[in-house]
């Protein structure tokens, strides 16, 4: 079998990480092109010595020698390069098939759309390069034949429900009503604040808010689950990855976090994806596929487990998610502003500068002063997330 060669746009994170746990099980069927990092640069250069990396990239310029030095401490050939053209280069890279796009915040989304700019095989982790670019993104892969594969777990688990061979042709989804769906049901955990009183929310802290229940992950993602901000930015995601109408979409809060997705179709049938809470599943089936491979993962014990429950969301308490429900039909800049404000926010709040209920206060001030417009092409798309920012940081200062 030729074994298949990975790249991995943050590797040094908690996907990265995973990913490479994987292909590590799998030494037959993968290897590694090239493994990027902001600035982790001894995880980095230990992560291109053991997978023998081709190249090996830091964006934070001022790291490059530090990256060579540690690489040669290590005996590892790969070569070196820093910043955004690093990153371009990692994603183009002719010897790589697959491009696992795993670098938090809209900071991916140049590197990502250079990889379906060169028509890879794109594993989006890094859901908010389609939040921000949504159409101009998925026309961009389209007309390069780029076959994106869902890697967020609920995406994975719509993928996984949806007809085989619905995604496979164009690369991308010709829309719902042709396989006969009805609505996709993206569930959520409902974060580590699910049934705290809304009185307390004002005061949790940024290690509170990280401590999510069941998945461990990066600490964006980790707030953005708090505040449901995830889960919107997963329904616009939904919408431009299955080419799905507004109100096709729907999100249940399910807590235990066993049935990562489903599918409703027109004759009343519900297909779900189940699994333990590990994004080893989603990673290994996206590399894979359509083919199955070990994983390492913690086999799902139906038997001992007796409560499996769904509920709706509180809009109420978490405000995030009825924002970003609003955006996805408002279309247009819309869900950039949403997610250029929520990165500013969350940011924030990290950094302990404004409090946790101040973040969808922040995104909904930012949403009603940025213009509304359309955005049709990567530069616009760049310049707009830009201003947005600019507008949230000033809103930012006056709510501290
Ligand atoms: P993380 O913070 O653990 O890792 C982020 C990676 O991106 C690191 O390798 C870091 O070095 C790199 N990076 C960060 N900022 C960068 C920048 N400005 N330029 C270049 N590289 C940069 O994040 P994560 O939890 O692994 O999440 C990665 C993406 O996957 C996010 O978009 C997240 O929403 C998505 N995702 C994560 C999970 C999860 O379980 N962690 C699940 C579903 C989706
Ligand atoms: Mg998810």
């Amino acid at each position: 079998m030729t074994r298949q060669s990975v790249t991995i746009l943050g590797a040094t994170g908690s996907i990265g990480v995973n990913t490479l746990d994987v292909i590590g099980r799998n030494p037959d069927r993968f290897a590694v092109a090239a493994l990027t990092a902001r600035r982790n640069v001894a995880l980095l250069a230990e992560q291109c010595a053991r997978f023998d990396a081709r190249l090996a990239v830091i964006a934070d310029p001022s790291l490059g020698r530090d990256l060579s030095a540690a690489l040669r401490e290590r005996g590892a050939r790969a070569e070196v390069m820093t910043g955004p053209a690093g990153l371009a280069a990692a994603a183009a890279m002719p010897e790589a098939d697959i491009v696992m796009a795993a670098i938090v915040g809209a900071a991916g989304l140049q590197s990502t759309f250079r990889a379906a700019s060169c028509g890879k095989k794109i594993l989006l982790a890094n859901k908010e390069s389609l939040v921000v670019a949504g159409e101009v993104f998925v026309n961009e892969a389209r007309r390069h034949g780029a076959r994106i594969v869902p890697v967020d777990s609920e995406h994975n688990a719509i993928f996984q429900s949806l007809p085989l061979g619905f995604e496979a042709g164009a690369g991308l989804a010709d829309g719902l009503d042709a396989a006969g769906v009805e609505k996709v049901i993206l569930t959520a955990s409902g974060g580590p604040f699910l049934d705290l009183p809304a009185a307390e929310l004002a005061g949790v802290t940024p290690a509170q808010a990280c401590k999510h229940p069941n998945w461990e992950m990066g600490r964006k993602i980790s707030v953005d689950s708090a505040t449901l901000m995830n889960k919107g930015l997963e329904v616009i995601e939904a919408r431009w990855l299955f080419n799905a109408r507004p109100e096709q979409i729907e999100v249940l809060i399910h807590p235990q976090s066993i049935v990562h997705s489903m599918v409703a179709y027109r004759d009343g049938s519900v297909l779900a994806q189940m699994g333990t809470p590990d994004m080893r599943t989603p990673i290994a089936h996206a590399l894979a596929w359509p083919q199955r491979i070990e994983a390492g993962v913690r086999r799902l014990n139906l038997a001992q487990m007796n409560d499996l429950s769904f509920r709706e969301p509180d809009l109420q308490r978490f405000p995030c998610l009825g924002l970003a429900f609003e955006a996805m039909r408002r279309g247009g800049s819309a869900p950039a502003t949403l997610n250029a404000a929520n990165e500013i926010a969350v940011e924030s709040f990290l950094e302990g500068r404004i409090g946790f209920d101040r973040i969808p206060q922040l995104v909904e001030a930012t949403l009603e002063r940025a213009e509304l417009c359309r955005l049709d092409s990567l530069d616009e798309v760049l310049e707009h997330d830009r201003e947005a920012r600019r507008i949230a940081r000033r809103i930012a200062e006056q709510l501290q």
